[in-house]
């Protein structure tokens, strides 16, 4: 399902610190059970005291450098599921001479989450689990931390994440790839 719900983002300063927000920020914010993100409350604040995952922290600072280096547009995809739906967004970062960059935000496609029974196996022969409390999904490169490393969700059972929560982060290939310059592995 495509959906188009416009852009939002917010505009940082050179020292990374969110100065306004655009689009329709509240109403997501609200929807995702972000009510600790709504403009009030993050306007004035820096950057990275909402990002509390040190992988995700690297990737956006890498992100900004290249696009406050470069002064072109810097874009990635990444997954950014809220509790009923799976959706892929586009990340893109404007910086502008004195610092400034404007990261806009714009879902690509959201589909509901299905619900499956509690217990499943792995296919790729891990063990049988029957519980899951959480599981971390690489918003670049969409594959999750499995006990057997990373894996893309094909490898996977169909539900494999569908009764976990899940949590949003970067895998090491994806830093390490940020780090040289491209913004995904080529995984
Ligand atoms: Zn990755």
């Amino acid at each position: 399902m495509t959906t188009d719900r416009g852009t939002t983002g917010y505009t940082l300063d050179g020292n990374d610190c969110i100065v306004s927000v655009f689009g329709a920020w509240d109403t997501f914010a609200l929807e995702n059970d972000g009510y600790r993100c709504t403009s009030g409350k993050v306007i004035g604040t820096h950057l990275f005291s909402h990002i509390h995952d040190n992988h995700s922290a690297t990737a956006v600072r890498s992100l900004l450098d290249a696009a406050r280096t470069s002064m072109k547009p810097v874009s990635i995809q990444y997954s950014c599921d809220s509790p009923n739906l799976a959706r892929v967004a586009e990340m893109t970062m404007i910086a502008d001479e004195d610092g400034t960059v404007i990261v806009a935000h714009h879902i690509i496609s959201e589909d509901p989450i299905r619900t499956s029974p509690k217990t499943k196996t792995i296919l790729d022969g891990g063990p049988l689990r029957t519980e899951r409390p959480i599981v971390k999904r690489c918003t670049m490169c969409m594959r999750i931390d499995t006990p057997n490393g990373w894996r893309h969700m094909s490898d996977l059972e169909p539900d494999y994440t569908s009764d976990c929560r899940v949590f949003h982060a970067v895998c090491d290939d994806c830093i390490k790839h940020l780090r040289s310059g491209s913004s995904r592995a080529a995984v």
